[in-house]
């Protein structure tokens, strides 16, 4: 018997908390047909990230919809081409041109009323631009993050788009501040906002590890090499946070006058396989040996 497969198997998706009071404040307000375009512009958004990223074969764990945007999770963690990744990023961004195109069509078949067209219209900009903010987690954030990445290691990277995403998050709030007073909703989104970014901020170290560790393991060819100097006393994690996407390493090892070299494989192994968390720059040379 033939076991056919489907041609697109949705991951998991999970429904935000703050979008399930969402939903109950938008019953009770009978706002109902404002959740539910939002919620169809949302889940168009998500499709795009998901049908670029299988287009690539990313391994996919599970879509989030809170209000405004997504999150796709992935099993990639900075294994792919930087470009690979800056394409998946845009392609939720993109949904909303045909979007436009769909508003534009019912408007002129008349198959929707004038508040619908309008409100239609309003949000769609509104979760574009929304979504295009320099801040993590959104689209414009991981650009932020990823085009820091072409630039520095991949945790100061992490680094820059969370202070960034920080102080842009709280210039945007003081600025609808200031021109308006701030809705009990987008308050919200700011305190999300914060507090995935405290959280990237504190799982920085994890992150670094568990890109390296997919690393290790999956050995992606990369073309470009760059050298990572350090000195003979430096530490395993003073090594591994200078690590880039994108790169292939030589460790440049200073000792005294002298000057040795090691293959980012060596250094690699020496952390995972034989668990040389407290070694030293100058015990990889002997370990290479
Ligand atoms: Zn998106």
């Amino acid at each position: 018997m033939n076991v056919h497969k489907p041609l697109v198997s949705l991951p998991p998706i999970r429904i935000h908390p703050i979008l399930w009071l969402f939903a109950i404040t938008a019953i009770v307000t009978g706002t109902f047909m404002e959740l539910t375009i939002i919620f169809s512009i949302v889940v168009i958004h998500e499709l795009g990230h998901y049908l670029a990223a299988k287009s690539y074969h990313w391994r996919i764990r599970k879509i989030s919809l809170w209000v405004f945007g997504g999150v796709m999770e992935t099993e990639e963690h900075g294994s792919r081409p930087i470009e690979q990744e800056l394409w998946v990023t845009v392609a939720g961004p993109l949904q909303h041109i045909w979007i436009y195109g769909v508003i534009w069509l019912m408007t002129y078949l008349g198959w929707w009323s004038s508040s619908i067209v309008e409100m239609a219209l309003q949000y769609n900009t509104s979760i574009l631009l929304f979504n295009l903010l320099p801040i993590w987690p959104l689209d414009g954030g991981k650009v932020l993050q990823l085009l820091s990445s072409t630039l520095k290691p991949y945790r100061t990277a992490q680094s820059i788009t969370i202070v960034c995403s920080v102080i842009i998050c709280l210039l945007v709030s003081l600025t609808f501040m200031f021109f308006d007073t701030l809705p009990l909703s987008t308050v919200m989104l700011v305190v999300f906002i914060l507090l995935e970014n405290r959280l990237e901020w504190k799982q920085r170290n994890y992150l670094l590890f568990r890109f390296l560790l997919k690393r290790y393991s999956e050995k992606p060819t990369l073309s470009k090499t760059s050298p990572i100097l350090v000195q003979s006393y430096d530490s395993m994690f003073q090594i591994l946070k200078q690590f880039r996407r994108n790169r292939h390493h030589h460790i440049f090892i200073k000792d005294g006058k002298e000057s040795m070299w090691v293959d980012e494989d060596t250094c690699l192994d020496a952390y995972f396989a034989f668990k040389q968390h407290q070694a030293k720059a100058k015990d990889l040379v002997r370990l290479a040996e």
